[in-house]
């Protein structure tokens, strides 16, 4: 590589990261004039909670799914469900009962049933059976 090859790259990269920026403002600052609605912002704030929705969604049936494994253990160890998922922690079968992240603000836990083993989540998130 002649060193004006170098340098021309050099130039190249310099280039690129000043207009990349400008580009990311570019569409940001377009679709604010464009817009018709008027409601840019607010769509992207529903996708963001769609995100996390979807995220809360599927934390809390992983949640649910590993204490339904360690019910199945308890039940497979014990002879029977546990009479409550507080029983796990007690038993040593968990150091802590998960909880919906949908419940950090409300505090509930997973409702359980020690009769069918069915653990259901408190802001409605679907069953794993459904
Ligand atoms: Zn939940």
């Amino acid at each position: 590589m002649s060193k004006d090859r170098v340098l021309g790259a050099i130039l190249f990269i310099v280039v690129l990261s000043l207009l990349l920026p400008a580009c990311s403002f570019g569409p940001t600052g377009f679709s604010g004039i464009s817009d018709k609605n008027g409601e840019t912002v607010p769509g992207q704030e529903n996708t963001y909670k769609e995100a996390i929705t979807q995220a809360e969604t599927t934390a809390c049936k992983a949640n649910r799914v590993s204490l339904r494994s360690n019910v199945e253990m308890y039940a497979a160890e014990m002879g029977d469900y546990p009479t409550s998922l507080e029983k796990l922690v007690s038993e040593g079968y968990l150091d802590k009962i998960p909880t919906c992240l949908k419940s950090n603000k409300s505090g509930k836990p997973y409702t359980y049933d020690s009769q069918t083993a069915k653990i259901s989540c408190p802001n409605g998130h679907p069953d794993l059976d459904s």
